[in-house]
């Protein structure tokens, strides 16, 4: 296999991932844990039966009902009006991020962000043979705007990448920041904002200063806050101009006719997984306030999870829990772990197996 004249930069890579086990709790890739309604799937499933009789037939390469859909559900998120021709979708938000770096970055050009960040950011980068470059955060992993604004213009990147709330972190970023890095790049700055429906009351949303800066480009998904992963939808908002450079780049007929039918069917009943999405906010309070009443250091999170440690040995904590039969995510900094919000009952496993495996670690010494 040796023989293959793959790229040098792919030769002996595995394929990335976060493990898909089959364990009771899995609280390790931030979804959502309330399955869609009883009323969603119907409507769903009527809008595939009808876009199956169509399916002889190529999609919308265009998607003009779901970014119609997108436009009038951002607009009542947010409050900020937008076109449908600023809104553009595909194959969730990773697809839109590398239809970003394929229209702004490629050979020869670099992509800046701030570390530690969504590990997928990198392999875009990769992938399109764009350099990938990171700038410290904070110890309270909040960015330094002046310290940004200094890494930006030393390194000139045509892609400047920052995710609010911040993945594994939960940080979001005031819109100040991203002014003054719009300022400082003639390059995109991009704000990925997968978990903003789950942000905090008073974090903004980068939508809001969409309109003062042509080379901003906001990011959203249905995968988390809409608990439609499994459907593969992102989108992006951003200028006309800014979208029709995404519209070069994409496949032809890149979002099928089912994936348009079903987002469309679930934007229809996006104020019943608002209610949802309040809950797990609530979840999301609860959790990090646990977390420190029992010591333990939590990291603010505007998103739908919590990054807490800090754990000499965190792999021994993972496994504990795991052994417990819940699955969470040991990513980020050294010595630091990712929960999800899940359901009540999914959050008190969580609790009762946290609690049992500090209590062994601790007697070994494995954890303070
Ligand atoms: C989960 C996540 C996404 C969403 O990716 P999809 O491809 O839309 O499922 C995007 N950005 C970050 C930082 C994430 O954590």
């Amino acid at each position: 296999m040796s023989e293959l004249p793959i790229r040098e930069e792919l030769r002996g890579i595995e394929p990335y991932g976060a493990p898909q086990l089959d364990v009771p709790v899995c609280l390790n890739v931030n979804e959502n844990p309330f399955p869609p309604s009883e009323a969603l799937v119907a409507d769903a499933a009527a809008a595939v039966a009808d876009a199956v009789r169509g399916l002889n037939r190529y999609p919308d390469r265009e998607a003009a009902g779901l970014r119609k859909a997108l436009a009038t559900y951002l607009e009542r998120e947010s409050g900020v009006t937008l076109r449908p021709e600023q809104v553009w979708a595909a194959n969730g938000s990773n697809e839109i991020m590398l239809q970003i770096f394929q229209a702004f970055g490629g050979p020869g050009r670099s992509a800046l962000s701030f570390a530690p960040t969504y590990s997928m950011y990198p392999e875009y980068a990769r992938d399109t043979s764009t350099a990938w470059i990171t700038a410290p955060r904070r110890d309270d992993f909040t960015i330094d705007a002046d310290a940004a604004v200094a890494a930006v213009t030393k390194h000139a990147p045509s892609v400047v990448l920052i995710a609010s709330p911040n993945n594994p972190t939960g940080t979001a970023v005031p819109l100040e920041l991203v002014r003054r890095l719009h300022a400082a790049t003639t390059g995109m700055v991009v704000v990925d904002e997968a978990y903003a429906e789950f942000r905090r009351a008073g974090t903004p949303s980068a939508l809001s200063v969409l309109r003062e800066h042509p080379r901003l480009i906001v990011t959203r998904t249905m995968s988390k806050a809409f608990a439609f992963a499994g459907a593969r939808v992102g989108y992006a908002a951003a200028s006309e101009q800014v979208i029709d450079a995404l519209r070069v780049v994409r496949l032809p007929y890149h979002l099928s006719a089912v994936t348009q039918a079903v987002a469309g069917a679930a934007l229809s009943h996006a104020d019943e997984l608002q209610a949802r999405v309040n809950d797990l906010r609530v979840g999301r309070d609860e959790l990090a306030a646990w977390l420190r009443s029992i010591g333990l250091e939590v990291a603010d999170s505007d998103a739908n999870f919590v990054l807490f440690g800090r754990f000499p040995d965190r792999h021994a904590v993972w496994q504990g829990l795991l052994d417990r039969g819940v699955l969470i995510c040991d990513t980020g900094p050294d010595g630091w772990l990712r929960v999800s919000v899940g359901t009540p009952a999914e959050m008190a496993a969580f609790r009762s197996a946290l609690t049992e495996v500090l209590g062994t670690t601790r007697s070994k010494g494995v954890t303070p």
